[in-house]
């Protein structure tokens, strides 16, 4: 307690010399440059559609805040709803993209032979400590660079939740397992059941714990070695106007309440045979073990695309 009082009475005088610091509830918590740069080089990049648009900076209390807020409503050209409507920083809007795209469809069509429509999250932005802990650091989610996932929701409409699913069905288990390892890929910090306070969901954040933020912390650890999947090209091919697109038809219930003319719906699930998610002849067996990386010129930024998982227990990380 005293190391942690004398060094804040050291930022607080360095504050006072070079500027840049704020007085939040806790402490004094330094304003991070590395979070606009971050910011600033994802914007360039990111396409905005109706369902990821930019909306007013975000300042909140303290140094909690957002530059440059994107309204989430749904990831990879509409075809993953975020239910509720999040607001999120952009390097986490594109690592989630990542993720959906190179792991959970992929993992999806493995297991429940169809797609995710939606993911189930229950806290994006929120200016707030880690856990919610009175004098614990502040959170990532304070400046919209997490998202706490409690589950996702099949094209068939049935919804496989953290909670029940890490240690229930076969299938399941197998599905959470796959992606929350390969979540430690993209993300900086990972947390799900194992770890205090996150038995019914999955927090992913990308939280720098060393000075180029190179390090992933993860709780956990990875349970399984992620397979090499083949990414899920169906957001593509969705996403062509008049192309059919799966998943928002009757009864959906998420945050999608107008989508635009050109998306067409349709209630018939994907096969393989004849299905707008994959190329005709597709045959998932023959890309077993093959991986292609996210290509950076395509628009995904480099520091996302490089899968990196190194010195996981060095860091003690929270919500
Ligand atoms: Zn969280």
């Amino acid at each position: 307690m005293l190391r942690r009082v004398a060094y804040q009475t050291v930022v607080a005088g360095l504050c006072l010399l070079v500027g840049g610091c704020a007085l939040n509830l806790i402490g004094f918590e330094r304003h991070e440059s590395w979070r606009q740069q971050a910011e600033r080089a994802c914007m360039a990049r990111k396409p905005q559609s109706y369902f990821v648009h930019q909306v007013k900076a975000i300042n909140g209390k303290g140094v909690c805040g957002i530059s440059y807020p994107l309204e989430v409503k749904a990831l990879e050209d509409g075809t993953i709803g975020v239910g509720p409507d999040a607001t999120l920083g952009c390097p986490i809007t594109t690592a989630l993209e990542i993720w959906m795209r190179y792991s959970v469809q992929p993992a999806a069509f493995v297991y429940f032979g169809m797609p995710i429509v939606e993911i189930k999250q229950i806290s994006a932005y929120s200016c707030r400590t880690r856990n919610n802990k009175r004098g614990a650091e502040l959170s990532e989610h304070a400046f919209g660079n997490a998202l706490d996932i409690a589950g996702f929701k099949l094209a068939n409409g049935r919804v496989i939740t953290v909670k029940s699913g890490w240690n229930g069905s076969a299938d399941e288990r197998a599905f959470l397992r796959e992606i929350y390892s390969s979540a430690t890929r993209t993300f900086k910090t990972v947390l799900g059941p194992g770890a205090a306070y996150h038995s019914d969901h999955f927090h992913v954040d990308l939280a720098h714990h060393n000075k180029d933020g190179t390090y992933t912390y993860a709780k956990p650890k990875p349970p399984v070695v992620p397979p090499a999947r083949r990414p899920f090209v169906g957001a593509k091919y969705a996403a062509i106007p008049g192309q059919p697109r799966y998943g928002l038809a009757t009864g959906y219930t998420g945050s999608i309440k107008a989508a635009p003319d050109q998306v067409l719906i349709t209630d018939q699930p994907p096969s393989y045979e004849g299905s707008p998610f994959f190329p005709a002849g597709y045959d998932p067996s023959a890309i077993a073990g093959k991986y292609d990386p996210p290509d950076p010129a395509k628009g995904i930024p480099d520091e996302a695309a490089t899968p990196e998982m190194t010195n996981l227990s060095a860091f003690s990380a929270g919500d």
